[in-house]
């Protein structure tokens, strides 16, 4: 029989290649292997997950989740009832409220909804790669408008720059930058893009402010929050988006897939809203903590540690910062190497963590500095 030829599948694959592809770095079962070390033993400072979040606590939570759910029927009721608490924490009404598996698949879906090849899409860099991916899956356009070098935003720029762009991402407070940017900017930027705004708020509960309030006058405005980073369920998957009515509307009804977080993630999502009061105490610690961190590292011979407003410290290095995160890899300690940003020739971005963690990093971090330094 003679195989039949399907070049534009050949070609799509290939054209594929030239996607960027989203490096989550070497798993750690790989890395303590490599190593000869146990998984215990990995220090993982890569992702900005949240370790002041009790393992314990959370796995009991499941524990009671576990008992409660009959995992053969479809989750309805409990997305009810999740979107209910959630509309009481966020302050937004539930028909305001979009879930999904994580604000990662809302950055897909929002781009998928309002992208279409050929258009015009805008970031400010440095930021999440997310939103490059996702735009250029699309096979849209993108145009990066880099943020001054103090980190704040050139407003005139971006609106120059994106005249007749469909979609803006602005990420605040800022993955890498850790810093947020100011309310107003934000309201001028909604009232004058020509687009839609999606503002990644990750983040936000490590920060001073959110700008949820501000979905209630704007059409054009979409706000993505996460479970992942206060709330510590990375591996659960849930976020979710905040809006006006017609774009949750929209985006919900016509473009989410209905049942796309399961029931095991809706239902800790109450459970942990039921107990706010212990993430809020976690979110103080870290937040301190993240000042002792900082602190520390600015007493450093080499290092510059900038403020932030999340769970994950910038750090720029005198040294190489390749050549400083391979040595802390060796040694077990997984922190993410961003190289240049802006004007900033060697960076890190580093998780806080309980003070044992960084005790450790910072003790791991300043022999790697000393070694080729003596
Ligand atoms: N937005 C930003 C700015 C992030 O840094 C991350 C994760 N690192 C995400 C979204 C994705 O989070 P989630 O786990 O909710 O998909």
């Amino acid at each position: 029989m003679k195989t039949k030829e399907r070049s534009w599948l050949k070609q799509t694959v290939k054209e594929a290649q030239n996607l960027s592809i989203y490096d989550v770095g070497e798993t750690i079962e790989g890395l303590a292997g490599r190593l000869k070390r146990e998984p215990s033993e990995i220090l993982k400072l890569n992702s900005n997950e949240n370790f002041f979040v009790s393992k314990e606590l959370l796995r009991n939570l499941l524990d009671e989740v576990n008992g409660e759910i009959d995992p053969r029927i479809y989750p309805r009721d409990e997305k009810t009832e999740f979107i209910e608490a959630l509309s009481k924490y966020v302050k937004v009404p539930p028909d305001q409220i979009v879930t999904g598996t994580g604000s990662d698949q809302l950055i897909d879906l929002i781009s998928r909804a309002f992208l279409k090849h050929g258009d015009l899409a805008l970031i400010v860099t440095p930021t999440f790669s997310m939103y490059e991916r996702c735009v250029k899956t699309l096979g849209a356009e993108l145009i990066s408008v880099p943020l001054r070098k103090d980190f704040s935003l050139d407003i005139e720029n971006v609106l120059e720059n994106g005249s007749g762009a469909k979609l803006l991402f602005l990420c605040s407070p800022n993955n890498p930058t850790a810093n947020q940017f100011e309310k107003e900017t934000i309201r001028r930027l909604i009232d004058e893009f020509d687009g839609l705004v999606v503002v990644d708020e990750a983040y936000a509960e490590f920060a001073e402010k959110t700008i949820t309030p501000l979905v209630e006058k704007s059409e054009n405005l979409v706000i993505l929050r996460t479970f992942s980073k206060a709330f510590g369920i990375a591996g659960l998957r849930l976020g979710y988006a905040v809006s006006c009515y017609d774009l949750a509307s929209t985006i919900s009804q016509r473009f989410q897939m209905p049942y796309v977080t399961t029931l095991i993630a809706l239902k800790m999502g109450v459970k942990l809203l039921e107990r706010i009061d212990v993430f809020r105490e976690a979110i103080a610690k870290l937040k301190a903590e993240r000042e002792v961190m900082i602190k520390r590292l600015n007493g450093m011979e080499g290092v510059n540690a900038f403020d932030s407003q999340t769970n994950f410290v910038l750090v720029e290095l005198e040294r190489s910062s390749a050549e400083v995160y391979r040595t802390l890899l060796n040694r077990g300690i997984v922190v993410r190497d961003l190289g240049r940003i802006l004007h900033l020739e060697n960076c890190l971005r580093v998780t806080v963590a309980p003070p044992e963690m960084t005790d450790r990093f910072i003790t791991e971090f300043g022999g790697v500095l000393n070694e080729r330094d003596g």
